[in-house]
């Protein structure tokens, strides 16, 4: 049983004893909840600051529907995420796709489907060719980033090709559309920010790349797991402002982490698990006393985290029917010279995308540099910018301004600080590697020997083959508290 005091120290300060205490219930702490509850540890606290559960899983609910302004698709069937959802009956079978439609130039004028095929499938060709550097010996020369590769890569491809300047341009354009959206695929600000020797590292051939839908969106996943916990674990408005791992100051040996929220709560435990954000970890360092060892840190800071955004436009009426999709290819600045200061961010777009989820929306996908402007803006600012740029490369002068705009600003979410995870040149110059070194538990050592594993890491940047998504953060929250349970000799 739990056991709370009262102590008087001046201010008032409670204080809590918890056996382990998982910080964030997004769906790492949710899932590593789950694990120790099914374990018998049903006296935990999962302590999360903002005002509801699920992290970066926010689904907005509507009469005809639902956004997802977080986690769009579960994209790996096959994953103990996915096997979780599929027993709650929860998989829907609609399926999405993105960056489909048409691809416009400014001006109305429609690349041919076939050249946007083409492209794609010589990007995807070289991004397969750049996995081989993760298996090359560690004395071969490999390209620092992704982006010398793909470069270097496309040049050549364009340089065996023989096509007219037109051809040539148009190609070069459509490459241009492939970077932005392999920016917001991989989270970073540039393609530079991608280790080429990493990226082979992602994915496996366990499970499947899908865009599946969750019914009730990704919500219904959270409500889910969070109903397997008991009612009163679940602490929300919560930030912990301190994560003391090596106090007694309980007086109790068997208790040595002291958790500490911003109301001045006190959770004393015997284990925490950290499964806030690599970005919010990054500023947040000095949140753990005494400070994190170097190699702890060092891995935070090489770990990347960048930002992408959504932008929800809802119509009145579905004008784009016979589109599917929007896709914008910028070719030439003079093209669109409109495009200046403020609204400098759209040029970030990939394009709007049909939301299967909801007749009547359209999707834009914004990231890198444009995705952080875009939060300094109104919702009304960021529907006409669309609205011109809508107008301006379907060449339709007619597409109605959207009835209302719903968006993301994950930078500015202070407890989340971003998107997700990638990996950088960084990362790939650390040894150990920086997630093998925060999957290891904070430890105390007595004469060299570890006595107590009191703090471990988790969430979706620590998952070695699926970091960034959302079966990646379940399947990590899951191991770690698994990996706790070895050391307390429960499983
Ligand atoms: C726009 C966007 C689109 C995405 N699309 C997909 C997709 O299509 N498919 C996919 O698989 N994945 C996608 N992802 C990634 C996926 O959402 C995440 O990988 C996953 O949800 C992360 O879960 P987590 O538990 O690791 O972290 P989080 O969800 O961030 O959970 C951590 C929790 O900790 C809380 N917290 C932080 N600090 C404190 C503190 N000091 N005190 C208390 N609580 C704290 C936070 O509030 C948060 O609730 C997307 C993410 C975004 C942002």
């Amino acid at each position: 049983p739990r056991l709370t005091a009262q102590w008087n120290l001046g201010i008032e300060k409670q204080i809590e004893l918890s056996p382990s205490i998982p910080i964030g219930a997004g769906l790492a702490g949710l899932a590593a909840a789950r694990v120790l509850v099914s374990q018998g540890i049903t006296d935990l606290k999962v302590l999360e600051a903002q005002d509801s559960i699920g992290g970066r899983l926010v689904t907005k609910k509507f009469d005809d529907g639902i956004v997802e302004l977080g986690a769009q698709w579960a994209h790996a069937s096959g994953s103990r995420m996915f096997d979780f959802a599929a027993d709650c009956g929860i998989i829907s079978s609609l399926e999405s796709s993105e960056g489909s439609g048409i691809y416009f130039y400014p001006g109305g004028k429609r690349v041919s489907q076939l050249l946007v095929e083409e492209i794609r499938n010589v990007v995807q060709d070289i991004l397969n060719r750049c996995i081989n550097f993760h298996y090359a010996e560690n004395d071969t020369k490999v390209p620092s980033t992704v982006a010398d590769f793909m470069h270097s890569e496309f040049e050549k491809y364009l340089n065996s090709c023989n096509d007219e300047e037109e051809i040539r341009e148009m190609k070069r354009d459509l490459y241009d559309w492939n970077v932005r959206f392999e920016v917001i695929d991989n989270s970073c600000n540039t393609l530079s920010d991608l280790s080429a020797r990493l990226w082979g590292q992602y994915g496996d051939d366990d499970c499947e790349q899908d865009h599946i839908n969750i019914t009730g969106g990704f919500t219904s996943l959270v409500d889910a797991l969070s109903q397997l916990l008991p009612q009163e674990a679940l602490v929300t408005s919560c930030p912990v402002s301190k994560v003391r791992w090596k106090s007694l100051a309980s007086g109790d040996e068997k208790h040595p982490c002291e958790v500490v929220c911003e109301d001045g709560t006190t959770y004393s435990a015997d284990h925490v698990i950290v499964t806030s954000s690599i970005g919010y970890l990054q500023n947040k360092l000095n949140m753990f006393e005494p400070p994190l060892p170097h190699d702890y840190q060092t891995a935070i800071k090489n770990l990347g985290f960048g930002t992408i955004n959504k932008i929800f436009l809802f119509y009145d009426e579905v004008w784009w029917r016979d589109l599917q999709g929007i896709q914008l290819v910028w070719g030439d600045k003079s093209l669109y010279d409109f495009v200046t200061g403020e609204m400098s961010w759209v040029r970030s777009i990939t394009g709007f995308d049909s939301v299967t989820t909801m007749d009547n929306v359209l999707l834009g996908w914004v990231g890198g540099e444009g995705a952080i402007e875009s939060e300094r803006l109104t919702e009304q600012e960021i529907a006409h910018h669309c609205t011109l740029v809508l107008r301006h490369f379907t060449g339709l002068p007619t597409v109605p301004d959207p009835s209302f705009v719903v968006r993301s600003r994950w930078s500015s979410n202070k407890y989340v600080c971003g998107a997700y995870s990638h990996l950088t040149p960084g990362s790939e110059s650390c040894n150990p590697h920086p997630q093998n070194t925060l999957l290891e538990p904070l430890s105390h050592s007595k004469n060299g020997e570890t006595s107590h594993c009191a703090v471990y890491f988790a969430g979706e940047a620590l998952h070695k083959k699926y970091y960034s998504t959302a079966h990646g953060a379940f399947d990590c929250g899951e191991s770690q508290a698994r990996k706790l349970l070895k050391h307390l000799k429960i499983s």
